[in-house]
């Protein structure tokens, strides 16, 4: 069986890898160079603390137990230096202290080690750590972060030795279809790739090679900004504070994205310069004080409205999506579903709830006039 999967980030390399590695001869195709879209402007955290205790769609729950697993399996596979376990610290506000120390609870129930440290403790792993004493500080200690770019030069080197086909510069502009099937990709140079099924891998492109299939697939498309600083030794693993996040970047400096205050529900607050971004968390990590913003980098999140986007619609079969936020985690999951349903044709009754159709079964709320779903609602 012969499997094309558009779009060569995280989640694309992981769902070709796969496929190859259970047998299909696979061609994967990016419009650019692999690597380079979402995936390389990411916080990129593996972390089960607190996402374990959030209540959770049943099938999404049971998956996620095994995300840290199937990681730990692909560095036996994969070579490559892309997974970093070096623990998480999450650091709240003293109001935050009993709903986190409830999460605690609940993922420790299912058997993820999470540990309250006193603010000395958090300093003495932290050296120059500015917290209040009366803040709260748990480490997960079998968390980590992954380094984008480079699981997926990991894993295209690997497909590659394995004998996979790796397409830079091959943007898809369409297909040629039957009724009920995807036939080929065409691509911008005038080409076309024939294959049995498509993968949709294109993050937050998903939703045009969608409609180059006459599917009409929501995306919401949520910008983040990573600024990376100057090196500095003290941080060697994850801190996801109450407003922002911070992880060591392979260039010795830290990556840091600015969420916004526990008022703001939404992902984004972005606002600050990078410079402002890097003098205030100076304040809680003085190695950075005078340093200036080394870069920084925009990612568009991929958040398909209710979930994750896995399967095929019935009516086009061999059309496969794989789109989800938090993709860096969850590529490795992705890949083996993919594979599990198109190449042994079982269904994973975990993935439910996240088929496409469910996108037929609602209505779309985009309004009746040209710019009315645009109307604040209140
Ligand atoms: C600030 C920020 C923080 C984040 N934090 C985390 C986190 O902590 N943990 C986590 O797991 N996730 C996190 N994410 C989300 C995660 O980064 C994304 O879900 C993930 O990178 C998406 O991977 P992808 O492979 O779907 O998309 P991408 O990496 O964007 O890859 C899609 C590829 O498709 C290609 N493509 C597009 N259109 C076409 C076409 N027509 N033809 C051929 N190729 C095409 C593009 O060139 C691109 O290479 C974060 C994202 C941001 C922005």
């Amino acid at each position: 069986m012969k499997v094309v999967v558009i779009g060569a980030g995280s989640i694309g390399s992981h769902v070709a890898f796969r496929l190859l590695e259970r047998g299909a001869e696979v061609e994967l195709l990016d419009a650019a160079e692999p690597g380079q879209g979402t995936s390389a402007s990411s916080i990129a955290w593996l972390s089960s603390y607190p996402q374990m205790s959030w209540e959770e769609e049943p099938g999404k729950a049971k998956l996620r137990g095994e995300v840290h697993r199937l990681f730990e399996e692909l560095e036996q596979e994969v070579p490559g230096d892309y997974v970093h376990w070096s623990g998480t610290l999450m650091w709240g506000y003293r109001h935050e202290r009993e709903e986190l120390r409830r999460a605690a609870e609940i993922v420790r129930s299912k058997g993820i080690e999470v540990l309250e440290l006193t603010a000395e403790e958090a300093r003495r792993q932290v050296p120059g750590l500015q917290l209040l004493d009366d803040e709260v500080v748990f480490n997960e200690t079998g968390s980590g972060w992954v380094d984008g770019p480079e699981i997926v030069r990991s894993l295209v080197t690997e497909i590659e030795r394995r004998g996979g086909a790796v397409r830079r510069g091959a943007h898809v502009v369409g297909f040629d279809r039957t009724s009920e099937r995807i036939v080929a990709a065409r691509l911008r140079d005038g080409s076309r790739v024939e294959a049995d099924a498509f993968v949709n891998a294109a993050g937050s492109w998903a939703s045009h090679i969608a409609a180059m299939a006459d599917l009409a697939i929501p995306l919401d498309l949520i910008p983040g900004r990573i600024v990376y600083t100057a090196p500095i030794g003290s941080v060697r693993q994850v801190i996801n504070g109450p407003e922002w996040c911070a992880r060591p970047d392979p260039s010795g400096g830290l990556a840091v994205h600015w969420r916004g205050g526990p008022q703001d529900a939404s992902h984004g607050a972005n606002a600050r310069s990078a410079q402002e971004l890097i003098d205030e968390i100076a304040t809680a990590i003085p190695a950075l004080a005078g340093t200036a913003p080394v870069r920084s980098s925009i990612g568009i999140r991929p958040v398909p409205p209710g979930g994750p986007i896995v399967g095929a619609v019935p009516w086009l079969r061999n059309l496969y999506f794989t789109v989800s936020h938090g993709g860096i985690g969850w590529g490795p999951m992705w890949g083996w579903m993919a594979a599990r349903e198109l190449l042994g044709a079982d269904d994973v009754p975990e993935l439910a709830a996240m088929r496409p159709e469910r996108f037929y079964l609602e209505a779309i709320a985009i309004g009746r006039y040209a710019d009315d779903a645009e109307q604040v609602v209140r």
